[in-house]
C-alpha cells in the first residue's frame, strides 16, 4: 500500500472548545491509483490529507507512507521522510517567486543535499510540457504553468505518493484540464499515486474513486463510473 490511514482521529483546540476534525477514518491509497477527497467546507479533507502525507500527526490511529508507520519516527525522520516520499502540490502552488522554474524544480533534490543534473531538471519540465520555460520565473508563467511547474517540484524526487490540495482551486478550465490530465497520465503512464482534494466534481472525475467526507467520517466512496456521473 503506498499510504493507509487507519483508524485515524484528529482532535484541535484546547479542551473546552475541542474540534473533532477525523473520527476514526481508515483508508488505503493502492499504488497507481488516482483519489478524490471531497465534502462539504469543515468536513475534514484538508486534515486528512495533511495526516496521510505526514505534515500533522494524528491524535489517535496510524498512518503509514510506503510501508512505514509514521507514528515509530521522530519529527527529523518525518521531515526526511516526506521529502525523499512524498510529493505536493497546493492551490496557491507555493513556488519561490526570486527562483527560475528550473531552480524550482531542483529546489526538493538541493533540500536532500542532492546536486541536480541539468538533464533531469530538462526532463521534469519537459514532462510537464514547460521545456521552453526553463528560466522563466513564477511572475512570467501563467497560473496553469505555474501550477505545471509545482507539479515537476513534487515529482522530481520521485515520491510514493503526491498528494495535491485544491490543485485546479486557481486555475481556469483550460489550465485545470491541463493539470487534471498531468495528473491522471502520472497515474495511467508511470503507476504514480495521486491524492487530490477537491470541491470540484469535474476535477473529481478525473480520479479513479472519490471519497465522500461528511463531519470528519468517511460517509461514501464512488468507482469509476459513478464518480464520473457526479461531474
Ligand atoms: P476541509 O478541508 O474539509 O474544509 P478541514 O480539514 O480544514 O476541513 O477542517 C476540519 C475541521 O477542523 C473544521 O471544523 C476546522 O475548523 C477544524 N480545524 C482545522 N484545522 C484546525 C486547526 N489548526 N485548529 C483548530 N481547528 C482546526
Ligand atoms: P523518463 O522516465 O524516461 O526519465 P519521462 O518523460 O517519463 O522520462 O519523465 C521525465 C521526468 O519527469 C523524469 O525524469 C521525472 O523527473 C519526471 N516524472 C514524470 N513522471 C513521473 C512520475 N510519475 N514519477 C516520478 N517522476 C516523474
Amino acid at each position: 500500500m503506498t499510504a493507509a490511514l487507519r483508524d485515524v482521529r484528529m482532535i484541535y483546540g484546547p479542551e473546552t472548545r475541542q474540534v473533532l476534525a477525523l473520527d476514526d477514518v481508515t483508508v488505503e491509497f493502492p499504488p497507481g491509483t488516482f483519489t478524490a477527497v471531497m465534502g462539504p467546507s469543515g468536513s475534514g479533507k484538508s486534515t486528512l490529507l495533511h495526516c496521510a502525507a505526514g505534515l500533522e500527526r494524528p491524535t489517535a490511529g496510524s498512518v503509514t507512507i510506503a510501508g512505514t508507520d509514521l507514528g515509530g519516527l521522530t519529527e527529523t525522520a518525518l521531515t526526511h521522510l516526506r521529502r525523499e516520499r512524498v510529493g505536493f502540490v497546493f492551490q496557491a502552488f507555493n513556488l519561490v517567486s526570486s527562483l527560475t522554474a528550473a531552480q524550482n524544480v531542483a529546489l526538493p533534490l538541493r533540500l536532500a543535499g542532492r546536486r541536480p543534473a541539468r538533464q533531469e531538471i530538462s526532463a521534469a519540465l519537459a514532462a510537464v510540457g514547460l521545456a521552453d520555460r526553463a528560466r522563466h520565473r513564477p511572475s512570467e508563467l501563467s497560473g496553469g504553468q505555474q501550477q505545471r511547474v509545482a507539479i515537476a517540484r513534487a515529482l522530481i524526487t520521485r515520491p510514493a505518493v503526491v498528494f495535491a490540495d485544491e490543485p485546479t482551486g486557481a486555475l481556469d478550465n483550460r489550465s485545470s484540464k491541463q493539470v487534471l490530465d498531468l495528473l491522471r497520465a502520472l497515474v495511467d503512464d508511470h503507476g504514480q499515486t495521486v491524492v487530490m482534494v477537491t470541491h470540484d466534481p469535474v476535477a473529481a472525475a478525473f480520479a479513479d474513486r472519490v471519497l465522500m467526507l461528511a463531519d470528519g467520517r468517511l460517509v461514501d466512496e464512488l468507482e469509476d463510473a459513478d464518480a464520473a456521473s457526479i461531474a
